[in-house]
């Protein structure tokens, strides 16, 4: 494959994460250079996350928010969702992840369309990280505006799933599975899947997340697909994960170059899970979206400094602590140290526009 430049099926796909490639991890990386600037440019697109709540009604093993661990518990106002949009947007962002904890509360009452609304005064590109739904309840956010559905399935592995999630709607391995396809029949412009890395075997998770992927491009033609590949974090809770399940450095460097040489086109996003150093190590490797500057507490931008986006106090509400802590311009200009492009704004609502114009 690495004479090629690229693996072609899902077995290839599988050859590239296999010991014997890990050992030559420089011609990987060189051939997923190659593909990532061959489709994406120097281009990195730079995103943050907005967390609306921490309530939660699952039991899931890994979890900050896991509805027995004994965090302050809050859902934002909407009024404090557009104070933090502002913020974030006095930042640079362009675009924004809105993130909640799953709680059936705030699923049916309007409150996320109300927020995907207000922050579209301020930032021209929402996207949504929710609790799994049904299609109906989709399409008003879609109407709002909102124009990605992100929901990792965390394990493709399902003992092990099973296993992480012993309590809630969320023990249920295939509505979670089915998710993107009701997304999509809602008119969710991009998809985002993703498996948490440190749950199980990284080989096994990354072959199904490929052949998931796969499905999707299949299937979902319309829309983008997009990738996430976050690593565990310490959070609240006793969890401790299995040691053989730990991903070094050098196998995520390997799933991410073999990532892009069997799926060139999906975009590949990075979070503030991974420490700088790394980060900036991938930033020419083939990921082509980067969170920046990401507080996990609902409502923790508000106590940043506004001049060096640094916390000004413990967050004991977060989701897991970040990893990289630097300010999002820091991110922006060490992206252009090495010859990239940050690109800040995603995506226009007027494109939607012209593109539904040109759909009919
Ligand atoms: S992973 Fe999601 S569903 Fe599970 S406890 Fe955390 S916020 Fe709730």
């Amino acid at each position: 494959m690495l004479q090629k430049g690229r693996a072609e099926t899902l077995g290839e796909f599988a050859a590239l994460l296999s010991p014997r490639a890990g050992i030559q991890i420089e011609g990987l990386a060189q051939c997923s250079q190659y593909i990532a600037q061959k489709h994406y440019g120097k281009t990195i697109r730079l995103f943050a996350p907005l967390y609306l709540s921490n309530e939660c009604i699952n039991t899931c093993q890994y979890c900050g928010f896991s509805r027995n661990n004994p965090i302050p518990r809050v859902t934002l106002p909407v009024e404090t969702v557009f104070q933090e949009t502002q913020l974030l947007a006095q930042q640079g962002f362009r675009s924004l992840l809105l993130v909640s904890g799953e709680h059936p509360k705030y699923v049916a009452n309007g409150y996320v369309e109300e927020c995907v609304r207000e922050c579209l005064k301020v930032m021209p590109s929402i996207n949504l990280e929710l609790a799994p739904m049904e299609t109906e309840p989709y399409i008003p956010l879609v109407k709002a505006g909102s124009e990605m559905l992100v929901v990792y399935q965390e394990t493709y592995h399902q003992p092990t799933y099973q296993k992480m999630h012993i309590a809630g709607p969320k023990k249920n391995y295939k509505w979670r599975m089915d998710t993107m396809e009701r997304g999509y029949k809602a008119d969710f412009r991009r998809l985002g899947i993703g498996v948490l890395l440190g749950l199980y075997d990284w080989r096994y998770e990354a072959i199904s997340l490929a052949a998931h992927a796969q499905y999707l491009l299949k299937h979902c033609w319309r829309s983008q697909i997009s990738i996430s590949l976050p690593r565990l974090r310490p959070a609240a809770g006793a969890f401790q994960p299995e040691q053989q399940y730990g991903v070094s450095d050098r196998a995520f460097v390997q799933l991410i170059c073999a990532l892009r040489m069997f799926l060139p086109h999906i975009s590949v996003v990075l979070s503030t899970r991974e420490a700088p150093e790394l980060r900036n190590a991938l930033v020419p490797l083939g990921i082509t979206h980067m969170s920046a500057g990401a507080s996990t507490e609902p409502g923790g931008y508000s106590s940043y400094n506004t001049e060096t986006w640094k916390q000004t106090k413990n967050q004991p509400g977060e989701q897991f602590h970040i990893a990289d802590e630097r300010p999002p311009i820091e991110v922006a200009n060490m992206i252009r140290s090495l010859g990239y492009e940050p690109v800040w704004k995603d995506f226009d609502q007027s494109l939607a526009t012209e593109e539904s114009v040109s759909k009919k």
